[in-house]
């Protein structure tokens, strides 16, 4: 057994230092960014926040309602082949839509079937996510050899894995994007139930400069609460910040909205909850335990309203640091460690 003495940190525990400026308004900076990935070669143009394939973020509406910002979409892997054909026959212009699988031989046979019929049609899928709860498997690694060894051209984003090793391996693999968080979702338990997880910030740090000596980018993945958790994700060295319970609640969840007390609710869960695995795998393995939550979010009517927070927030903090390029936010952040975030003497707001 060993103990690690090393502080390692949470979006909580730190804040972002001002700094001398020359911008005088947010609507100066430009968050968007550009990207070449290093094994597709293909160019990225947008503002690099991604929905979580999760089914209530994941969508098809989702993907349509961000494109029109140039954000992306990660789809939920749970669609069947006509939809997702029918989807990337035409995909939306503006943002990049992301075709989720896991690593068995059925996810891999249903997404070659897709590819090939959406190529046909004219469309065709130039981005995948290869998602796994535990990014650190052999069956993980091959997976991954496999796919990039048919799929020569596809922008491939694959995790979870929180140490810059285990980044570095997986981006030597194949991978362009290395999805960075094990444990900080919203409605995710695998650090009550299993004990494992690694603090974001530091995860966030970690892996983005491990990712970035090798021209690879990564993608932080959870537990971003607030706009000002995505700018210390950014600030921290993240390329793209993935989002789950900040997205859902809204008329793009594809989510029936239930009335208690009064109040318009939206159900959100884990995906290896067990409501997921209820509804798509018909229960909880008897071998394994549910690794996720169900909870009650206010309806929140339209994304666009929330789309708005967010990417004002991040305006701000980039004008707080002195930054006229989202692209320039990590290199003007010194986070300073705190004891508190918020003053909340008249609750939190
Ligand atoms: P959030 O933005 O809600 O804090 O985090 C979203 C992320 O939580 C997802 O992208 C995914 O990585 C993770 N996640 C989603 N469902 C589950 C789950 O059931 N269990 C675990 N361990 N993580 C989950």
């Amino acid at each position: 057994m060993r103990i690690e003495q090393d502080i390692k940190l949470d979006f909580k525990d730190v804040l972002i230092r001002p700094k001398r400026s020359t911008l005088t308004s947010r609507s100066e900076v430009d968050i968007s960014r550009d990207y070449v990935f290093p094994h597709s070669r293909k160019t990225y143009h947008g503002i690099p926040v991604i929905a979580a394939n999760m089914d209530t973020t994941g969508t098809f509406e989702m993907a349509r309602a961000l494109a029109r910002h140039e954000l992306s979409v990660a789809l939920h892997k749970h669609y069947g082949e006509a939809e997702l054909l029918d989807f990337f026959a035409a995909p939306p212009a503006g943002g990049s839509t992301f075709y989720s699988m896991g690593i068995t031989a059925p996810d891999f046979g249903k997404f070659r079937r897709v590819m090939e019929a959406s190529g046909e049609a004219g469309g065709a899928i130039e981005n995948v996510c290869i998602d796994v709860a535990n990014g650190y498997t052999k069956a993980f690694i091959r997976f991954i050899h496999r796919f990039r060894a048919e799929f020569p051209s596809i922008t491939l984003m694959a995790g979870n894995v929180v140490t810059g090793e285990m980044t570095e391996e997986l981006i030597l693999d194949g991978v362009d994007i290395v999805k960075v968080g094990i444990g900080p979702g919203s409605v995710c338990t695998t650090r009550k139930v299993a004990g494992v997880g690694y603090p974001q910030l530091s995860a966030i740090i970690e892996c983005a400069d491990a990712a970035h000596g090798l021209r690879g980018l990564i993608c932080a993945d959870g537990g971003c609460t607030s706009p000002g958790d995505l700018a210390k994700a950014f600030g921290a060295g993240a390329d793209f910040v993935m989002l789950g319970g900040m997205l859902a609640g809204h008329d793009e969840s594809n989510s029936e909205i239930v009335e208690i007390n009064g109040e318009r609710k939206m159900r959100f869960y884990g995906m290896s909850s067990r409501e997921a695995m209820n509804k798509y795998a018909g229960g909880v393995a008897d071998y394994r335990a549910s690794e996720g939550k169900e909870v009650l979010l206010d309806y929140r009517g339209p994304v666009e309203n929330t789309l708005q927070d967010i990417l004002g927030g991040v305006r701000s903090a980039c004008t707080y640091v002195g930054a006229r390029k989202l692209k320039e936010l990590s290199k003007r952040t010194t986070f300073v460690r705190v004891t508190q975030q918020l003053n909340e003497v008249f609750g939190a707001a």
